[in-house]
């Protein structure tokens, strides 16, 4: 690593861009996570496999991947390639094409439990989807969800634990994400602690008649990558099979990233209902809904589902070629080995120096926790030195290494993360420890 590594980057073109681009959109940006402060919000040129350049020319290794989709890498040609073939069909019909009856049976295979699929174009769509089927499937208007979860923008999960709230001998706040968001909503759902089997049969036991669905992420992909315990989720299987509740795998992360099958092949569980995202397309936008053969006919039996671009012509190509790589090659083997090598060298470094730390999720999309001890749950997050990762991330960014800032969100490792990346970033590490103790 050169020297001018060692040295942070400046932002004088994306700080220039920001001043321009405040003055049409709200923040700057297209989405309110994007902002990262008046003279600090990136502005991208090009990615390229696993780095980024900026308007400024600084590079960075990604781990960010656009919160997971770039599986293959930025700008991938065969997926490229075969998104432009996918185009020359034309875009949308509102009407169907062979491809989509092709794609759905690739992930049928891949994943058991969506013996149908349905497409849909974010993975926000697709939950909203999950969820009203399992509703009408059901007939029950309410659902469970998990603290330190996220399954997108729409209001019935826009709810967060209030960790300002977590106290001895109380139940924290359940809060909504901002404003705009009706607190109706509140009476609709329980949130219950990540990984405790007991409280979330005490809400069925007591509730289940009303309930249509268990909502959960298999690994907390919003969340410092908590993983579900193996008997944690075995036990939700069971239990909303015992209380006649659906169980909706949430694989908007974890699919097609964490094996094959997603976290349902890793763990060994079926869902009901899944959706998958992501890394589907490789970031091109598309997102399915699968789930048991009984439930999923309910889309004709009276429960809507449709959209504009739902299926669309390029998005699809993508995710046909995307998915044929997935299964076909060491893809996913190599990602995870490539994030085993990522933390064994973080543990050397940080270990050498006494920093406690450990490391959750799966190796492919794996957060970075300093207390010796993984969290199971988002309160426990609140006990980890997370003022020391975010002190560390904003030393490594600027230096080349593009983490998330915030240590809840996971790393995420793609297929063109390759020995130089994995050198520089493990030197840029060492030095921005020592910068941050
Ligand atoms: N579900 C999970 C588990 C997610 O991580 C996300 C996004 O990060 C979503 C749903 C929403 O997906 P999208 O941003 O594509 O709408």
């Amino acid at each position: 690593t050169s020297n001018s590594k060692r040295d942070p980057y400046r932002l004088d073109k994306s700080n220039a861009h920001f001043r321009k681009a405040v003055q049409k959109m709200p923040l700057g940006v297209s989405s309110n996570f994007r902002y990262w402060g008046d003279n600090n919000t990136v502005y991208v040129k090009h990615g390229r496999g696993a780095r980024v350049t900026d308007l400024d020319g600084n590079v960075y290794v990604d781990y960010r991947l656009g919160y997971g989709p770039a599986i293959l890498g930025h700008c991938h040609p065969e997926v490229d390639a075969a998104a432009r073939e996918g185009q020359q069909v034309g875009t949308v019909f509102a009407l169907g094409t062979e491809r989509e009856y092709t794609v759905a049976s690739m992930i049928s295979e891949m994943v058991p439990a969506a013996e149908l699929v349905r497409f849909s174009n974010s993975g926000t769509e697709a939950v909203m989807a999950a969820l009203r089927l399992a509703r009408g499937a059901t007939g029950k208007d309410h659902y469970v969800t998990f603290e330190g979860s996220y399954h997108g923008l729409f209001d019935s999960t826009m709810w967060t634990l209030d960790t300002d709230t977590i106290q001895e001998g109380r139940e924290p706040d359940i809060v909504s994400y901002g404003k705009g968001i009706p607190a109706a909503v509140r009476s609709l759902f329980w949130q219950v602690p990540y990984n405790d089997a007991q409280r979330l049969e005490d809400v069925l036991k007591k509730h289940g008649h009303t309930i249509a669905a268990v909502l959960i992420e298999p690994i907390l992909g919003n969340c410092c990558g908590i993983p579900s315990k193996p008997e944690f989720i075995k036990a939700v299987r069971e239990l909303c099979t015992k209380y006649g509740v659906l169980m909706i795998v949430d694989e908007v992360k974890t699919g097609f990233r964490v094996r094959r099958g997603g976290a349902q092949e890793l763990y060994g569980v079926k869902a009901d209902i899944c959706t998958m995202a992501k890394a589907v397309g490789n970031g091109y936008p598309i997102a399915c809904i699968g789930g048991r053969e009984d439930i999923m006919r309910n889309y004709g039996r009276g429960v809507a589902h449709g959209g504009t671009y739902t299926a669309q012509a390029m998005s699809l190509a993508a995710a046909e070629k995307t998915l044929t790589i997935l299964r076909d090659t060491s893809a996913l083997d190599d990602i995870a080995a490539y994030g085993t090598a990522m933390q064994e060298g973080m543990h050397k470094i940080l270990s050498a120096r006494g920093i406690p730390h450990s490391f959750t999720g799966h190796p492919s999309m794996s957060g970075l926790f300093f207390r010796e001890t993984p969290p199971s749950n988002y309160r426990d997050w609140k006990t980890s030195d997370y003022t020391f990762y975010d002190t560390l991330a904003h030393h490594l960014i600027p230096r080349g290494v593009m983490c998330e800032p915030d240590s809840r969100e996971p790393w995420f490792i793609s297929t063109a993360h390759d020995k130089a990346c994995l050198d520089e970033t493990l030197d840029t590490f060492e030095y921005c420890v020592d910068l941050t103790i």
